[in-house]
C-alpha cells in the first residue's frame, strides 16, 4: 500500500476519490473493502461490471504491503497494469509472456516494497520459486479473481486453481478475497471448500440486470432477422453480435456492412493487430457493431453497449449471462436478443458427443447445455429463470421486461405430435436399420417425396405422411423441443436422431408432452442457413 498509517474507513473512501476519481462506492463495495482492510476473508459474488476490481485494489492500496492478484486472464494483465499505472498505482505482473529480465525487474520492485499490486497467473503459484519470492516480501491481501475456475463442475475449470488452497496454509495472516461473476450455489460452496475459505464472509450482489430486456426468438433466417432487429430497434447503436464460428463472424460482419450497418469482425483467427484495431474502434467510436466469437468481450469495459445479439446458442447459462451482461453497463435500456433454432440444438449436442474429454466432462457439458435449453424453451419469465439459476429469488409475478412476460407464449398438447416423431425414428430403425437427421424425419412425417425420400423408399414406410396437420416449421419446433427435453437424442457426426431412455414413456402414452407454440410465420426453407 501507499501508506503504513493506521487504517480507517475514510481512508478507503479517500483512496477511491484520490486514486480512482470516483465519489461514492457502489452497492456492497464499501462493506467488502472495510471487511478485507480489517483483515477478514471474503467471497464476493458480483455480476460482470459490478465493480469487483476495486474490492481488492483499494485494500491493496490501504493495507501495508503488496496486493497479490491471481488471475487467469494473462492477455489482460498488461492492459490492467497499464491502466493502474496511468492512475499512479504501482502495479506489475508476472506471467509467461515476459522474458527473464522483465520478470527480474518486477520481482525486485516487489521485494523492495515498491509495488501496490502484483498480478500473477495461477500456474506461477505452483512454482516453489514464486512462493519463495512472495515469502520474502510483504503481502497486503491475496485476491483470487475468476474464482469459479476452481470448480471442476463449472464451465471454466483451471487445474492450477486447485493449488491455491495453500495460500491460507502458508500465509494464515494475510486476508484473502475470492471474486467471481458466475456462481451458482453449488459453485460457491465449491469455491469456499477448495480455496479453504470456510470462515470467509459472503457478499452476494444481486445478479439482476433490470435494464436488460431478454428476448429469444425462433431462428428462421438469422442474418435477416438480426438486420430487422437492428433497423427497428438499434439503428446507430453500439453492440456486440456473437456467432459460433469464425466463418459466420466474417459473413455476418460483411452482410451488415453491405446493408448499411457498420460492423467489424473479431475472432482468434485474425492477426493481433487487426483484433486490437477493431477493439479500440469499438471502444472509441459511437455506434460500431462488433461481430465476434466469444473470444471478444473479456475485460471489455464499454458502458454504452446497447445490445448483445446471439446468432448461435451459448454453451451454458453462465456464458449467456456473462455475454449478455456486457450490454447496458450504464444502466440505460438495452437488449439481449438471441435467435435460436433446431439446428442449434443438433449442433451443440453433436459437439458434445464428438468433442474431446472424458465421460464426466461430456456429462457436465450436457448438463450445462440442458440448462441453457431450458431457458430457451421456458414459457415463464426468462429473468426469473436466470435468477433462479444463480440461486436468487425471482419476482413471482414476472419481470415485465422479457419476451415471455411481454407476450406470453402459448402452449399446446404436443403428446400426439411427439409420438408421431418418435415413431418415425423407431420405424426407420426397426424396419430398415437406418438412422437419419431431423430433415429427413420431418420430410417423412410431412409425406414429401423428395429425391432423398424416393432414393431410400421412405414413402413406403407406415409413418410416411402421418404428420400433415403441422407445417414444416412446426415440426422443426416439435423436434427441437423433444431434443431440448431429452426425449430425443442426437448421435454421431451427421447428427442422426435416436431415442433416449425416456422416449418409450411417450410412445407408451405414459407421459404428456406440453410444447411451446411456434409463431405463425412459416419457417425458412431448409436449404437456408437456419438449419
Ligand atoms: P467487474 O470486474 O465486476 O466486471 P469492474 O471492476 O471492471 O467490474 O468495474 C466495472 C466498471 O465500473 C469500471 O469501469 C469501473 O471503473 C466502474 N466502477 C466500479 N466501481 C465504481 C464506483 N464506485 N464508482 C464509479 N465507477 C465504478
Ligand atoms: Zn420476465
Amino acid at each position: 500500500g501507499i501508506t503504513d498509517m493506521p487504517v480507517t474507513e475514510s481512508e478507503a473512501l479517500a483512496t477511491l476519490s484520490r486514486v480512482f476519481g470516483y465519489e461514492a462506492f457502489r452497492g456492497e463495495q464499501e462493506a467488502i473493502i472495510e471487511h478485507v482492510v480489517a483483515g477478514g476473508d471474503a467471497l464476493v459474488l458480483m455480476p460482470t461490471g459490478g465493480g469487483k476490481s476495486l474490492c481488492y485494489q483499494i485494500p491493496s492500496l490501504v493495507r501495508p504491503g503488496t496486493g497479490v492478484v491471481v488471475s487467469p486472464l494473462i492477455a489482460l494483465m498488461q492492459d490492467q497494469v497499464d491502466a493502474l499505472r496511468a492512475l499512479g498505482v504501482r502495479a506489475g505482473f508476472i506471467n509467461s509472456t515476459q522474458d527473464f529480465d522483465e520478470r527480474r525487474v518486477v520481482e525486485a520492485e516487489f521485494l523492495a516494497g515498491e509495488l501496490d499490486l502484483l498480478y500473477l497467473a495461477p500456474e506461477r503459484l505452483r512454482l516453489e520459486a514464486t512462493r519463495d519470492l512472495l515469502s520474502r516480501g510483504k503481502i497486503a491481501v491475496f485476491a483470487v479473481d475468476e474464482a469459479h475456475c476452481v470448480s471442476q463442475w463449472g464451465h471454466d475449470f483451471r487445474p492450477d486453481y486447485l493449488a491455491l488452497s495453500m495460500l491460507g496454509e502458508r500465509w494464515p495472516d494475510v486476508p484473502r478475497i475470492a471474486l467471481t461473476a458466475t456462481a451458482t450455489r453449488a459453485t460457491h460452496e465449491e469455491i469456499t471448500q477448495r480455496l479453504g475459505l470456510p470462515g470467509a464472509r459472503h457478499f452476494v450482489a444481486s445478479f439482476d440486470r433490470p435494464n436488460i430486456q431478454y428476448r429469444i426468438v425462433p431462428k428462421t433466417d438469422p442474418k435477416k432477422q438480426l438486420l430487422a432487429f437492428l433497423r427497428q430497434e438499434h439503428e446507430g447503436d453500439a453492440g456486440i453480435v456473437y456467432c459460433l464460428s469464425r466463418n459466420s463472424v466474417e459473413r455476418t460482419a460483411e452482410f451488415l456492412t453491405r446493408n448499411g450497418i457498420e460492423a467489424v469482425p473479431y475472432h482468434a483467427g485474425l492477426d493481433a493487430g487487426t483484433r486490437a484495431a477493431h477493439q479500440s474502434r469499438f471502444l472509441r467510436e459511437d455506434g460500431l457493431v462488433v461481430v465476434a466469437t466469444i473470444a471478444f468481450g473479456m475485460g471489455i469495459d464499454k458502458p454504452d453497449v446497447r445490445f448483445v445479439a446471439h446468432l448461435d446458442l451459448p454453451k451454458s447459462v453462465e456464458g449467456y449471462y456473462q455475454e449478455t451482461g456486457r450490454a447496458g453497463r450504464d444502466g440505460l435500456p438495452s437488449t439481449a436478443w438471441m435467435a435460436y433454432g433446431l439446428g442449434d440444438v443438433v449442433q451443440q449436442r453433436k459437439l458434445i458427443q464428438s468433442g474431446e474429454g472424458d465421460e464426466a466432462f461430456r456429462r457436465r457439458a450436457a448438463a450445462h447445455l440442458d440448462a441453457m435449453l431450458a431457458l430457451c424453451e421456458t414459457v415463464d419469465c426468462r429473468r426469473g429463470r436466470l435468477l433462479a439459476y444463480f440461486g436468487q429469488d425471482p419476482d413471482p409475478a414476472g419481470c415485465g421486461n422479457c419476451d415471455t412476460c411481454l407476450t406470453p407464449p402459448e402452449t399446446w398438447d404436443g403428446t400426439v405430435a411427439a409420438q408421431k416423431a418418435l415413431s418415425a425414428v423407431v420405424r426407420l430403425q426397426r424396419e430398415r436399420g437406418q438412422k437419419f437427421g431431423a430433415g429427413q424425419i420431418i420430410d417423412i412425417l410431412l409425406g414429401k417425396r423428395t429425391a432423398k425420400v424416393i432414393q431410400f423408399d421412405h414413402d413406403q414406410l407406415s409413418v410416411f405422411g402421418i404428420g400433415e396437420e403441422l407445417t414444416e416449421g412446426e415440426w422443426r419446433g416439435v423436434v427441437r423441443q423433444l431434443l431440448a427435453q431429452g426425449l430425443l437424442a442426437v448421435e454421431g457426426e451427421y447428427g442422426t436422431l435416436v431415442l433416449t431412455d425416456t422416449s418409450p414413456s411417450v410412445l407408451r402414452r405414459e407421459r404428456e408432452v406440453p410444447l411451446r407454440k411456434e409463431p405463425k410465420k412459416p419457417a425458412a426453407a431448409r436449404s437456408g442457413s437456419a438449419t
